[in-house]
């Protein structure tokens, strides 16, 4: 009867039920956004406590149990069920988001949630116990990654509970936990734009484990990435490119740290969404390599150069590892590239 591969695993505890929806802290006026409510166990709940409960089912079979479970009840007006995939609608305004979520839009769902102009007061969510740890995961830590250090950046996460996988019907391979996301609001956000932000993180994310000097100057991918942003910036305040041709280079990885020695420049952490500049690469990378020559502009020239002054001379963050990496040497990171007019919006 159920589908487990949009991730529908019913929570059968009535007592984690209503834990979770507790855990929320409900006002009567509030508009509550539920995720995937399936059959419903959540959602009457949240009826019981909430002004509003706006349900987005993508199957349309749930989206219908859910609607029959309510009708002819005191709480049928107060519901309203939309129906698609909640990462490609445009969701209306709303105060609390609960959600046993499918686990495979955990990722994307928090980045949603995140990067709304006006989040959710909370969120309070169940994940599969690892992307919950990564959630939470400190620098140095084994999970931590870009989730970790966005979640961290623009939100109060807090682990809430643990739930062991026969609460659920059918039971999924994985135990779950509950987390409460609270967004930075008023002083307490950070004055940054998100594009901004993580494109610096999907950088130094690329290989978390690798230099960041080896992730920023040892693929060709990012400094061409990085060269484009700076032309649009320079368009956009009037400043001359120079394009004459220092020299006719070979067309191999960066000059001075080539990534592929070790075989593996192209290969993403298994963790990470592939960024857009990189997948062209990938999917070159069954053609046999034969070295071209190509022609090196200046403008190339002085962005490698202002990417190495960042790195070495003014954060010296050259030999450190995303992985070890905390909020301040980021933000470190950002500021010096905006110094030198390199943006990421
Ligand atoms: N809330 C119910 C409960 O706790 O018993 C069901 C949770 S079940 C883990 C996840 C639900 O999300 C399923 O009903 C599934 O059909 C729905 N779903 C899966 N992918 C979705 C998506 N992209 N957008 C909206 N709903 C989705």
């Amino acid at each position: 009867k159920f589908n487990t591969n949009v991730g529908q695993h019913i929570l059968k505890n009535p007592g984690v039920s209503d834990a979770i929806v507790e855990k929320a802290f409900l006002k009567p006026t509030d508009t509550v956004l539920e995720v995937g409510p399936g059959t419903g166990n959540l959602t009457v709940r949240i009826l019981e406590r909430a002004k509003k409960c706006i349900c987005v089912e993508l199957d349309p079979r749930m989206a219908a149990e859910v609607t029959k479970r309510v009708q002819g009840t005191p709480e049928q007006k107060k519901l309203e069920v939309m129906l698609g995939d909640v990462i490609k609608t445009e969701l209306p305004a709303f105060d609390v988001c609960i959600s046993n979520t499918p686990y495979q839009i955990s990722s994307p769902l928090v980045f949603k949630l995140l990067a709304m102009p006006n989040p959710p007061r909370t969120s309070v969510l169940m994940f599969q116990r690892e992307f919950a740890l990564r959630l939470t995961a400190r620098p140095g830590e084994t999970l931590y990654c870009r989730l970790s250090v966005n979640a961290q950046f623009w939100a109060k996460i807090t682990h809430i509970m643990k739930v062991g996988k026969n609460n659920f019907r059918p039971p999924p391979q994985v135990e779950s936990s509950v987390v409460r996301i609270e967004p930075k609001i008023g002083k307490d956000r950070p004055n940054i734009s998100w594009d901004e932000w993580d494109g610096v993180l999907r950088v130094c994310f690329v290989r978390k484990n690798k230099t960041l000097r080896a992730n920023w100057l040892g693929t060709k991918e990012v400094v061409s990435m990085v060269e484009r942003n700076y032309r649009t910036w320079c368009a956009m305040n009037g400043v001359a490119v120079d394009e004459s041709i220092v020299e006719d280079g070979d067309d191999a990885v960066g000059d001075d740290v080539d990534m592929e020695a070790d075989g593996d420049a192209m290969a993403v952490d298994e963790d990470e969404e592939v960024p857009d500049f990189f997948k062209e690469r990938q999917q070159q990378s069954s053609v046999p390599k034969t070295k071209s020559k190509r022609k090196k502009t200046r403008v190339h020239e002085l962005v490698r150069e202002k990417i190495r002054k960042v790195l070495e001379d003014v954060t010296e963050l050259a030999d450190k590892r995303a992985g070890k990496c905390d909020e301040t040497d980021f933000l470190r990171l950002l500021h010096a590239f905006n110094e030198e007019g390199i943006h990421f919006s």
